[in-house]
C-alpha cells in the first residue's frame, strides 16, 4: 500500500501534457491556455463617454451657463469634432471623447433648448470620461500559460482581437464499470442487482475536467466481456474502470489488465475512502482502475484522476479549490488512512453529513465539500480548517 502523496507523485511524473492547439474562442472555455498572453490593445482603448450627454470643456462650464451644441458623437468610428469653450458636442455612451472636450454633462443634468443646453450641475474634467488604458495597459499580461479559461477570459480575448486561443490537448477517455449486478438504468431490477450509478458519476466528473467519455459500457465479472471492453478502452488517452479492483475471486480487473500488457504502477492507496485504486499503463493508455463503490469512486477520482487529467491538458493548478471554514463538530480520526469527509459547508460552517461509508451515495449527493483528516487528527468544534469545494 502506498501513502496518498506517494501515489499522486508517481501519477503525475508519468502524465505529459497533451499537444497544445489552436481553437476558436467559442471551443476554448474550460480549456488551458498553453501559452502567456498579453494585451494588444488598452482597454479602454481610446478616452470615451461614460454616459449618453454631453462633451464639453470644463473650464468653461458652470451651473446655469449656456452651450451650444455644434455636433453628434455617436458610439461609432471617431467623426473627428473639435468642442471649444462655450460648445458642446451631443455624445452617447462609449463613443470617442471630442477633441478638446474634457468632461462630459449627463444627459439628465442638461435642459435642452433647440441648439443650446443650459447646465443644471457643475462640472469638473474627467466627469464621465473613461480614459484610455484605465481598466488594462498595452503589454499587461491578460491570460497565463496553463490558466483555466473562464467565460469573462473568452471575452477578454476577444476585446483584444484575439480570434481563437493556444490551448492544452484534449484527452479522450473511456469509462467502464464492471460488475454481474449491475444494471443500466431504465431496465428492469432482478432481485439482488443494482443500477449502474458509477458511469453516470465518472461521466460527470470528466465532463467537469473538460473531457466527454468516447465511451461509458458496463461488463459482467467474466474475463471476456472485460477484455474486450479494455481493448476498447486503451485507444482512449485516459480508461477509467470502477469494481472489481478489489481482493475477491470476483475482482478481476488487474488480472485481465495483465493479460493486456499492463504495467500495474500502483495497487491500494492509503485513503479512506478509496484504499483499492489502482493505477497503470497499457501503452501510452494510462488506466485507473476505481473501487465500485460510490464515494470510494468519487474520492479517488477527484484526488488522483482529476489532477491527471488536468495536468494532460495543460493546467497548472491541479488541486480542487481549498476554502477556511469553522469546524461545526470535533472530529477524529483513529483509523490508519487519511480520511476524506463528505460534508456541507453554509455561511462559513463546515458539518459532516450522512452516512461517512463508502457506499453512502445518498451522504455524498448532500455535500458540497471534503474535509482531509489525517491519521491520528483531532479537530475541535469552532476549529478553523480548509476544506475541498466539490462544485467549485
Ligand atoms: P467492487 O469494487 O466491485 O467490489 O464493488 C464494491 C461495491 O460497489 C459493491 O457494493 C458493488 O455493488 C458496488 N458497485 C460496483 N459497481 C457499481 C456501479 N457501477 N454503480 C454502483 N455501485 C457499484
Ligand atoms: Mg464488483
Amino acid at each position: 500500500m502506498v501513502s496518498e502523496e506517494e501515489a499522486r507523485r508517481r501519477i503525475l511524473e508519468t502524465v505529459n501534457p497533451l499537444e497544445e492547439r489552436a481553437v476558436p474562442l467559442a471551443g476554448a472555455i474550460d480549456c488551458f491556455a498553453a501559452q502567456d498572453y498579453f494585451a494588444r490593445l488598452p482597454l479602454p482603448a481610446f478616452d470615451n463617454s461614460a454616459m449618453d450627454g454631453y462633451a464639453v470643456v470644463a473650464s468653461s462650464c458652470n451651473k446655469g451657463g449656456r452651450l451650444r451644441v455644434i455636433g453628434e458623437q455617436p458610439a461609432a468610428p471617431d467623426r473627428k469634432l473639435r468642442v471649444s469653450d462655450g460648445e458642446a458636442v451631443r455624445i452617447f455612451t462609449g463613443a470617442p471623447v471630442p477633441q478638446g472636450a474634457d468632461a462630459i454633462v449627463m444627459q439628465e443634468d442638461v435642459t435642452r433648448d433647440g441648439a443650446d443646453i443650459s447646465l443644471n450641475v457643475d462640472v469638473e474634467a474627467g466627469d464621465f470620461v473613461r480614459r484610455r488604458g484605465c481598466d488594462l495597459m498595452e503589454g499587461q499580461m491578460i491570460l497565463a500559460k496553463g490558466e483555466r479559461i473562464r467565460a469573462a477570459t473568452v471575452a477578454l480575448l476577444a476585446s483584444q482581437g484575439f480570434a481563437d486561443v493556444i490551448v492544452g490537448g484534449k484527452a479522450t477517455a473511456a469509462v467502464i464499470s464492471t460488475g454481474d449486478e449491475v444494471v443500466k438504468p431504465g431496465q428492469e431490477l432482478q432481485p439482488g442487482q443494482i443500477y449502474d450509478s458509477n458511469s453516470a458519476l465518472l461521466n460527470a466528473l470528466l465532463q467537469r475536467c473538460g473531457v466527454s467519455a468516447t465511451t461509458v459500457e458496463r461488463c459482467g465479472d467474466d474475463r471476456e466481456s472485460l477484455g474486450a471492453a479494455i481493448k476498447r478502452g486503451i485507444k482512449n488517452h485516459l480508461l477509467v474502470i470502477t469494481g472489481g479492483v478489489s481482493v475477491g475471486e470476483h475482482d478481476l480487473v488487474k488480472e485481465v489488465l495483465r493479460e493486456f500488457g499492463a504495467k500495474i504502477e500502483i495497487w491500494r492507496v492509503a485513503v479512506k475512502p478509496g484504499k483499492p485504486f489502482l493505477f497503470g499503463n497499457i501503452g501510452e493508455c494510462l488506466v485507473f482502475g476505481l473501487p465500485g463503490n460510490p464515494v470510494s469512486a468519487f474520492v479517488t477520482f477527484l484526488q488522483f484522476v482529476r489532477p491527471a487529467i488536468l495536468r494532460m491538458m495543460g493546467a497548472t493548478n491541479l488541486d480542487l479549490s481549498q476554502v477556511p471554514a469553522k469546524l461545526a463538530a470535533d472530529l477524529t480520526n483513529n483509523g490508519d488512512r487519511p480520511h476524506y469527509i463528505r460534508g456541507r459547508l453554509e455561511h462559513g460552517k463546515f458539518r459532516p453529513i450522512g452516512r461517512q461509508e463508502s457506499h453512502a451515495l445518498f451522504g455524498l449527493s448532500q455535500a458540497n465539500a471534503l474535509l482531509r483528516v489525517a491519521v491520528g487528527q483531532s479537530l475541535k468544534a469552532d476549529e478553523i480548517i480548509h476544506v475541498q469545494m466539490l462544485d467549485g
